[in-house]
């Protein structure tokens, strides 16, 4: 891949140069010791900084060698975070030279723990808090952010964060964490993305009552004043920032859905929890395939959990079923679900209507026992936000339907995962074809040692977002996300996929990202959504456009 400056984005108003302190204080110019003698002459930097220049490379050595001393993952976490407010480019050096030990660090798991603790260890805001207090000013809000030429933003209310429910304005670090890999993954600009959480309150009792809270001491906003408050969200992101990609993230199922279907035809909108996970979902599904020599138009998929997980992964293989040649109807009848109130049935009482599609006929059924041995599906998919769910009666009954039973235990945290992967394997023989949500480490069978998969949304939304924002796209379409699970399948090799892998190394998510990224910017073109001209050499261009995090020379 072309080694870019890294910014040619040409952002409105990012070429404004600080001077002196000002400058050591901006973290997407900031260089510290890796200022030259130059620099420090024409920028008012001399004597501001220790007299000895250093490289890039070794000021990471330098962050890498406190890395390891740090004794936990949360404090890594922190130590990270604290760069990333000081000097952003070497933050992104670190991240993207390490990605796969540093993903699980300032992503899933480790952030989880870092919302449940966030107002214990705030230290400096990152992103925009937009609270139920700011109605009827939000865009004045916005325009305090000091970037013009915002084209990312993710956001939440905070109500489901991973699977760890309602941690209100706590959940901020969700936002900041996938803004993060729309950089280190997708090439975004950082200085392009918005993290943004949207304070309504918390029904969460010990965050209410804790001193450290950081977010409005409130009970929930429902029904009207809180549609009202999105309402306004979204009409002052399209004045604000008309270029901007919004990215709904962790919103509770009453919501997500809702402000999805509302959104996705008059604003450029997505759901990461229902669509980005559907794409990764389905690739893996794509790749177990793959294994096992069949097609996913003869699959059974028995789903435990029908939320945003559950419901985008099985919306979108519905999808691919019928672009395989099923009868939609009939491609609805190979998905299953199970949630807390047993076998989703025709009929049974408390059904949303996103479930509808998916109540077939058939007697209620309350053990998920009962309901494998019942529908006998090819694939479980547990994206239920309960650990443990898959017994091993349920493996290895999984087992003697299927010689090689496909498991999904996509649950996050790594403990709430439907079963671990050691499970998952001993309890089929090996015979398991497994990923799950939050990484595992790798296990020896019977002497063979297993890579476990994971279901990661990075290897997905930030090239979506990439080709999103390249072409100008008005909407984000179920297409793109077909094209991208077709895509990252095709990207993992036989060598991989002897090892247990569905999904290439995250080494590769940069050009899996970029491969993404040029199927969308095809596909808005075809699709009409395009507002940018379409480059020759699509490829070339959507990677020389990706963000690298080398200095810039000021003088
Ligand atoms: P959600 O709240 O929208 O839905 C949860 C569903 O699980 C509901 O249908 C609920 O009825 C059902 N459920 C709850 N308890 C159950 C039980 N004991 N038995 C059966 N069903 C039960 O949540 P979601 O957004 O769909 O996320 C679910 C889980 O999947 C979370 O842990 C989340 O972190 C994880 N997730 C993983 C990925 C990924 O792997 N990339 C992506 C998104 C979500």
């Amino acid at each position: 891949m072309p080694n870019a400056s890294g910014n040619s984005w040409e952002l409105t108003g990012l070429d404004r140069l600080p001077r002196g302190v000002d400058l050591l204080h901006d973290p997407l110019k900031n260089q510290g010791t890796a200022f030259s003698q130059k620099e420090r002459d024409a920028l008012g930097l001399q004597g501001l900084l220790p007299p000895r220049i250093m490289s890039q490379d070794t000021q990471k050595l330098r962050i890498m060698e406190n890395f390891a001393h740090k004794p936990n993952d949360l404090e890594k976490y922190v130590f990270l975070i604290d760069l990333e407010d000081r000097n952003e480019t070497l933050f992104y050096r670190v991240i993207m030279d390490n990605l796969e030990s540093m993903m699980p660090i300032i992503y899933t798991p480790t952030v989880g723990k870092a919302c449940q603790l966030y107002g214990h260890l705030f230290r400096r805001p990152r992103g925009l808090f937009i609270s139920a207090e700011h109605q009827g000013r939000i865009e004045e809000v916005l325009c305090n952010w000091p970037n013009r030429d915002v084209r990312v933003i993710v956001v939440t209310d905070g109500e489901r964060i991973l699977g760890l429910g309602d941690l209100g304005a706590n959940g901020m670090g969700i936002p900041v964490g996938k803004v993060t890999l729309y950089t280190a993954c997708g090439g975004i600009h950082p200085g392009a993305t918005l993290p943004v959480m949207m304070d309504v309150g918390t029904d969460n009792v010990q965050l209410l009552n804790d001193p450290l809270y950081i977010g409005l001491p409130q009970h929930r906003l429902r029904g009207e004043p809180y549609d009202e408050l999105m309402d306004e969200f979204i009409s002052a992101v399209q004045n604000r920032f008309p270029n901007a990609l919004i990215q709904f993230e962790d919103f509770a199922n009453v919501n997500a859905f809702r402000l999805l279907s509302k959104y996705r035809d008059r604003a450029c909108v997505f759901n990461d929890d229902i669509q980005g996970t559907a794409a990764v979902g389905l690739a893996g599904l794509y790749s177990a395939m793959k294994i096992t020599k069949t097609r996913l138009k003869d699959q059974k998929i028995l789903f435990c959990g029908a939320g945003e997980a559950g419901i985008g992964i099985a919306s979108l293989a519905v999808t691919a079923m019928m672009d395989e040649g099923l009868a939609m109807e009939d491609a609805y009848h190979h998905c299953w679900f199970f949630d807390v109130d047993g076998l989703i049935v025709q009929g049974r009482a408390n059904l949303a209507d996103y479930h509808i599609p998916f109540a077939h006929p058939h007697p209620p059924i309350n053990c998920f026992l009962d309901a494998v041995e019942e529908i006998r599906p090819n694939v479980i998919i547990g994206a239920s936000g309960h650990s443990r769910l898959f017994t091993r009666p349920i493996v290895e009954l999984m087992a003697n339907i299927n010689e090689r039973p496909v498991i999904f235990a996509l649950s996050n945290p790594t403990s709430k995962a439907e079963c671990t992967v050691e499970e998952a394997y001993t309890w089929s023989q090996g015979r398991a074809i497994f990923a799950s949500g939050s990484p595992f480490e790798p296990v020896i069978h019977n002497g063979r040692t297993f890579i476990p998969s994971q279901i990661n949304n990075a290897y997905v939304f930030p090239g979506v977002g990439l080709g999103v924002v390249l072409s100008g796209s008005q909407h984000v379409t179920d297409q793109m996300f077909l094209a991208a699970a077709k895509i990252l399948a095709n990207q993992v090799n036989q060598r991989e996929m002897d090892q247990g892998q569905l999904f290439p190394p995250i080494a590769k998510i940069r050009s899996v990202s970029a491969a993404i990224a040029v199927a969308v910017i095809q596909l808005a073109q075809e699709q009409g959504l395009a507002r940018n001209p379409v480059p020759e050499n699509l490829l070339e261009y959507v990677e020389q456009k990706m963000y690298v995090p080398n200095y810039k020379r000021y003088a």
